[in-house]
């Protein structure tokens, strides 16, 4: 076995929902000349590869995976400022590219602090918060593809949606993102910024495990304020319960498995089309487990 792969990596440890049952290979590498190595392993020993960033998005089935799990490790997180642009390694993470953006009194990321994934994830799902959205201002996002080739790719070409991206189209690892931003008063966006993380105190269960906003804004409102509606609040099945402070999230009270969340999952989305008409979809990420 290669130096750099271990086996049976529980992933419940890397994932901030605390569910999910070992990836079979695991890996960390901390170069691209690392990444390279350990494609090529997985090309020999043909073994499929999914990339985990924080695990902020993402439910890993309690089966775990049947392949190998890449983790960024912790030389990707560098971070350069060049005038107005971030260069950042893609396992930043998404607040501390705030925390030096407001630093440098750039501006265009002040209301994404405290999403606790990386860049690389957030990129992928083009994390948005209070009506700013990475696409709007990421210039350039470098990948390397399973034969070991970079690819940068200009916003156009990553084909951003609303928590969406065109990344999501290619098995590609991404390993750089740049942010273009706007000179401003760091003063202003820093009390900016700490307005949006005391808002998300306040609204937010950050003391039980969970992965942010389990779906997407439906059209016609939010899927939160329909969850409520339907008197959803506080259900659960069994360690997996529809958060009693914001009806979008989903917590694990104790001992969740990620079947409990998915089968929550889908009851709520049953009765909100029954009561609302509406139909919800899942903004996190389940890697091996249904589709509907
Ligand atoms: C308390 C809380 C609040 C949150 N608030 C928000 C919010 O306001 N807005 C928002 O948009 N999200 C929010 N999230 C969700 C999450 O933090 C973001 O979506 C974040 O950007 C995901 O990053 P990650 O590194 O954790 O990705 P992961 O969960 O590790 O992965 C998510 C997806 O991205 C892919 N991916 C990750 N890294 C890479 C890479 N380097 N190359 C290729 N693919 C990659 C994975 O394969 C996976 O498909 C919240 C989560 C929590 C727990």
């Amino acid at each position: 076995m290669n130096s750099l792969i271990q086996e049976n990596v529980p992933m419940h440890s890397y994932t901030s929902f605390k569910v999910g049952g070992p990836a079979r290979y695991f890996a960390e590498p901390s170069s691209l000349l690392e990444i390279r190595e350990v494609l090529q392993w997985c090309a020999q020993a043909k073994a499929p590869i999914f990339v985990v960033g924080k695990g902020t998005n993402l439910v890993v089935a309690d089966e775990g995976y049947d392949g190998l799990i890449l983790h960024l490790g912790k030389r990707f997180s560098g971070i350069q400022i060049q005038y107005n642009t971030l260069i950042c390694d893609a396992g930043c993470l998404l607040n501390s590219a705030v925390k030096s953006a407001v630093d440098a009194g750039l501006a265009g990321i002040e209301n994404l602090g405290g999403i606790p994934g990386t860049l690389g994830g957030g990129a992928f799902i083009n994390a948005g918060a209070f009506d700013q959205e990475l696409c709007q201002v990421i210039s350039k996002v470098t990948t390397l593809d399973a034969e070991g080739k970079l690819t940068e790719r200009n916003n156009a070409e990553c084909d951003f949606s609303y928590r969406h991206s065109g990344l999501m189209n290619y098995a590609e690892i991404i390993v750089q993102v740049e942010l273009t931003l706007r000179p401003a008063d760091p003063v202003i966006l820093r009390e900016q910024m700490n307005a949006i993380l005391l808002k998300r105190r306040d609204k937010q269960p950050l003391d039980l495990p969970n992965a942010g906003s389990m779906f997407k804004r439906p059209p016609g409102g939010f899927a939160g304020v329909f969850i409520e509606k339907s008197g959803l609040k506080g259900f659960r099945v069994g360690d997996a319960a529809v958060s009693e402070k914001h009806a979008n999230f989903v917590v694990n009270l104790g001992h969740a498995t990620a079947q409990q969340i998915w089968e929550l999952t889908k009851q709520i989305i049953a009765k909100v089309q029954a009561d609302h008409g509406v139909t919800l979809e899942r903004e996190v990420i389940f890697l091996g487990m249904g589709k509907v």
